[in-house]
């Protein structure tokens, strides 16, 4: 049962789970052991393109000391916006023998990092689980941080049960024409908030230490996107109506038009004020009050500017 909805995914029997790849919702069947890239490129060594503490994530993620971040080369979607091209979708990045990744992890733990922040982790899950059993076996383990697109498997996730503490998902698309010219997947939306769903039933909202370091829970990114800001809004609605207003939702201003997008149509320009304002409203009228939002003209994701959208009262 390969790609049924109740069939888990044992991530621990790497070998059989890359003889025919299906550990993101392509299900692409490539045989990664056997030279086979599959549609995101992977193969069968993983491909890391940067890694250290990282201080562009969310405050309870960034902390003060910094996310230990791994961010790995290729990804599931294939964003035509994406700022990360040279390593998501062209690759850049160096193959890692055995042992480097749980070593990194251990590097990023003395560096005094919050935790272990997995970048684009979908194609390297079996390398991932291994890493963080070895790193825990002789040290304390950190909270383990699942930096996702949101499109992912539910039976992956259920897989990741007891491994990831923190999810940190995305919802890009409500409507399927702008998922499959965005990302190349129009079943994106369908995908992600279903995926959305597992994570929450497993992590739950967000939890933070006395220094209000994340120690587990589950946060969700709205990126506006240029032309589609109801798209965002169809999101936030969806979530309060379904998984509720308690999880924290991070709504991003960063979008500019990387890569592909400056010479596409309705995806050339940045966001304007108006369309970010009007996410961030519609967050605040539906009554999210866990999350941020950003510092609207400061773009790049190492700036991201976190406040709350309302005091807890
Ligand atoms: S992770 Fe990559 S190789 Fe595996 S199913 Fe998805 S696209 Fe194919």
């Amino acid at each position: 049962m390969a790609d049924g909805t109740t069939a888990d995914v044992s991530l621990r029997e790497a070998r059989s789970v890359l003889r025919a790849c299906r550990l993101c919702p392509r299900c692409c069947g490539a045989d990664r052991l056997s030279g086979q890239k599959g549609f995101c490129g992977a193969g069968d060594a993983p491909r890391v393109f940067r890694r250290g503490p990282h201080h562009g994530e969310e405050p309870p993620l960034s902390g003060t000391r910094g996310s230990g971040t791994v961010f790995f080369s290729r990804c599931t979607l294939a964003c035509l916006y994406c700022q990360n091209f040279p390593w998501s979708q062209e690759g850049r990045g160096a193959d890692w023998p055995p042992g480097r990744l749980a070593e990194t992890l251990r590097e990023l733990r003395r560096a005094g990092c919050h935790n272990w922040n997995m970048v684009s982790p979908t194609p390297w899950l079996p390398w991932i689980v291994e890493a963080l059993e070895a790193a825990k076996r002789d040290g304390p383990g950190l909270p383990v941080v699942y930096n996702t697109s949101g499109f992912e498997r539910p039976q992956v996730l259920r897989a990741l049960a007891g491994t990831v503490d923190v999810y940190l998902t995305d919802l890009r698309y409500a409507r399927a024409a702008s998922a499959a010219e965005g990302s190349g997947f129009g079943g994106y939306a369908e995908t992600a908030r279903e995926a959305l769903r597992v994570m929450w039933a497993q992590a739950g909202p967000l939890r933070t230490d006395a220094d209000g370091i994340a120690t587990g829970g589950t946060i969700c990114r709205l990126l506006v996107l240029p032309n589609r800001a109801d798209e965002a809004v169809a999101n936030l609605e969806w979530i309060a109506a379904t998984v509720g207003t308690e999880l924290a939702v991070s709504v991003m201003a960063q979008y500019v038009p990387a890569h592909r997008a400056a010479a596409t149509p309705s995806w050339e320009r940045p966001v304007t004020r108006e369309e970010y304002g009007r996410v961030c409203d519609a967050a605040e009228r539906l009554g999210f009050d866990n999350g941020w939002i950003q510092d609207f003209g400061r773009r790049t994701p190492d700036e991201l500017v976190g406040y709350r959208m309302r005091e807890d009262t």
